[in-house]
């Protein structure tokens, strides 16, 4: 299999390119195509030499994902791809625009072994691990698609303005299972003459993989923390989160004070709001206590519908009253997610193949 230059870290990159005899400014070159032109095949990197375009026709590809299907929010805040790894395999990643800024969610793995009970990639199961160049190539997706949007509205593209600002772990499945593959795609997602998505820009969501978190810490890796919590007790959490059975929130807790201290970064606790499940005051007052002491920030997310799951979101005035509390009472931050993307099921949680997913066809990678 020729490999995907997106695998590539700008130094592999570079051996590479001197291994053939050639001179390090065409690896550049190709770097520039890569990340800055958002190629999408050899042929868009015409200014380079014959002999160096013939080996890497020869011995590399770009890795650039085919979109089987893309779907847009009907506020057109939000666009989430269907797109196509090899082997069939299929994974979801989405654009999320904000105000003066674009934000893509990109999978990790193709489904999930974790088993949240509300998480339609939970409920699909998993399929298979990402390498580091298939996540890149996601965030490649959206910051191509993002230009191209932005050229179409006759925006100038000098400027920055229309690259892509920030990238979250937070699509299909569990990044800390997956270690390796995600931490050599942040080195390279953050690369400054590439996408350049510096330690702020990116943020990487776990439900609780202890181990992972604690290697984090030790390595001092350069992103945000987010926790996916949803309950304030072992038992609430046991019910929704199985993992939550080998790695009790005792311990998940420590793992995030660990990571603190050794970081001085505060922590993001995800929390999805589920009416009469664990939005009621007491609910509140539990979460307030469990992080009495510790940086950290809450993110309400009233729950997203999946079909496996019967949960309703928290209504709007059961969200208030949790934040007041968390901010009232325990001076601790909190923000209730703006949803987006609902109505194509590109929200927190609900990213599973996506509609025709079982029959979608791909053009040969
Ligand atoms: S919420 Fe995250 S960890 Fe849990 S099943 Fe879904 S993708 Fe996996």
């Amino acid at each position: 299999m020729r490999v995907s230059l997106y695998e590539l870290t700008r130094g592999e990159l570079t051996e590479l390119v001197e291994s053939w005899g050639q001179s390090p400014v065409h690896a550049a070159r190709i770097w520039h195509h890569l990340y800055w032109g958002y190629a999408d095949s050899l042929e868009k990197m015409a200014d380079l030499p014959a002999r160096v375009r013939a080996r890497l026709e020869a011995e590399t590809r770009v890795g650039a994902l085919p979109a089987a299907l893309e779907t847009q929010s009907s506020d057109g805040f939000t666009r989430k791809f269907l797109l196509g790894l090899d082997g069939n395999r299929m994974i979801e990643t989405v654009l999320m625009r904000f105000t003066g800024r674009v934000t893509a969610c990109v999978s990790s793995q193709a489904g999930c072994a974790m088993g949240c009970v509300f998480c339609a990639t939970g409920q699909m199961g998993f399929k298979s691990q990402l390498s580091a160049g298939e996540i890149v190539a996601q965030a490649v997706h959206v910051a191509r698609e993002w230009r191209l949007c932005a050229k179409s509205n006759g925006e100038s593209p000098a400027g920055g303005s229309h690259r892509l600002r920030n990238v979250v772990l937070m699509g299909m499945g569990e990044p800390l299972q997956n270690y390796e593959a995600v931490m050599k795609a942040v080195d390279i997602l953050r690369d400054p003459s590439g996408l350049a998505l510096g330690a702020e820009r990116i943020t990487l969501s776990t439900v609780g993989v202890v181990p992972g978190i604690l290697r984090l810490a030790a390595e001092r890796r350069p992103v945000h923390l987010a926790v996916s919590l949803h309950a304030a007790t072992q038992e609430g959490r046991l019910a929704l989160v199985p993992v939550a059975k080998k790695w009790p929130l005792d311990e998940l807790i420590a793992a995030c004070r660990r990571y603190s201290e050794t970081t001085g970064r505060r922590v993001f606790y995800e929390w999805a709001l589920i009416e009469g499940r664990n939005d009621s005051a007491e609910d509140a007052r539990a979460v307030g206590r469990l992080l009495r002491g510790l940086p950290a920030q809450v993110n309400l997310i009233p729950l997203n519908p999946t079909a496996g799951y019967a949960g309703a979101p928290s209504r709007s005035e059961a969200a208030r009253r949790f934040q007041h509390i968390l901010g009232g009472e325990f001076a601790l931050p909190s923000t209730v997610r703006q949803r987006r993307g609902i109505d194509i099921a590109a929200g927190c949680g609900q990213l599973a193949g996506g509609p025709g997913a079982d029959s979608a066809r791909f053009p040969a990678a």
